[in-house]
């Protein structure tokens, strides 16, 4: 299986085995322009000599028309209404499926991560942004146009600051990197990003400890409303934001601890990633093996 992860910084494509193994892969950078001829030389490289793959997952950075097969990734400018499913589809001749990379995420880690086991998952990506996918009773939840999973979006302050998306009081405006710096900055902490705050929070200072609590409290009141409307048992975190580690999960622990109330909400499990960057690969791979195997149940059907 031929999987193909798409970002704003980063493409990559693997050959993925029916157990997970990867045969092959490859990164490259994300170029400003001429993005689809990039993601050509990188499919290239690891298919070239290669048993050819009988399918193709994608997972892309969104938001996404699942139905028309376009994607219209926030941090790539030049592709809007981009239609990469059709596209990748000519170019290697192979049944393609599309799903966003965080949906992929959590596949991913259903599958061979951190959630093996689990009945069903939440994966967060907490990041520049905050992204999600559900796999509910071993299934990925996609939703009508593929967007389903977008908890980032989930409102945990109803009457609290205006967000990007345009709504109000979304989790991402408390606990995605850019928005803990923000906070820490306006309490007077001094430093560049992210990376810098947890390596601050790790050494005590007080204004990044407060940063990574508020943060927590935030994906608390995310992960506890998901797992009172969804009966996920497992939620994985993964994105540059969850490499903080403890500075991250014991505030999280804690919070979920304090906010949540019903006893199958309160003994959800919340895990970093095992996976880490191969997650989404993984989960695309996975999505394509299913609907493979659709296929064949379905004598005729593509
Ligand atoms: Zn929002």
């Amino acid at each position: 299986m031929l999987a193909v992860d798409i970002g704003g910084t980063k493409l990559a494509a693997a050959l993925v085995g029916r157990d997970g193994a990867v045969l092959r892969d490859a990164t490259v950078p994300t170029p400003p322009t001429g993005v689809m001829d990039a993601l050509t030389a990188l499919i290239a490289t690891v298919t070239e000599d290669a048993p050819p793959p009988v399918a193709v997952g994608i997972g892309s950075a969104g938001p996404m028309d699942a139905l028309a097969g376009t994607v219209s990734p926030v941090n790539m400018p030049s592709w809007r209404g981009f239609p990469l499913r059709e596209r990748v589809g000519e170019l290697t001749g192979l049944p393609t499926v599309l799903a966003g990379d965080a949906q992929c995420f959590a596949l991913g880690e259903h599958w061979l991560g951190a959630g093996d086991g689990s009945g069903s998952l939440l994966g967060v990506v907490v990041s520049t942004g905050i992204g999600g996918g559900l796999v509910i009773d071993g299934r990925p939840l996609l939703g009508p146009l593929g967007n389903a999973g977008h908890v980032g979006h989930m409102i945990v302050d109803p009457y609290g600051e205006t967000c990007e998306c345009g709504g109000r009081g979304c989790v991402e405006r408390y606990a995605s990197g850019p928005n803990l710096v923000r906070w820490a900055v306006a309490n007077g902490w001094h430093g560049p990003d992210a990376r810098a705050l947890a390596a601050d929070a790790g050494r005590g200072d007080p204004t990044a400890l407060a940063a990574f609590e508020r943060g927590a409290r935030a994906l608390a009141a995310m992960i506890a409303s998901v797992a009172a409307a969804a009966e996920v048992d497992t939620v994985v975190i993964g994105g540059g934001v969850a490499g903080a580690g403890r500075v991250l999960f014991e505030p999280l622990e804690r919070a979920v601890d304090e906010v949540a109330g019903l006893a199958f909400v309160r003994a959800v499990r919340v895990v970093p990633t095992t996976l880490g960057v191969r997650a989404a690969l993984a989960g695309a791979a996975k999505l394509a093996w299913n609907q493979a195997a659709s296929r064949a149940a379905r004598p005729g059907a593509r």
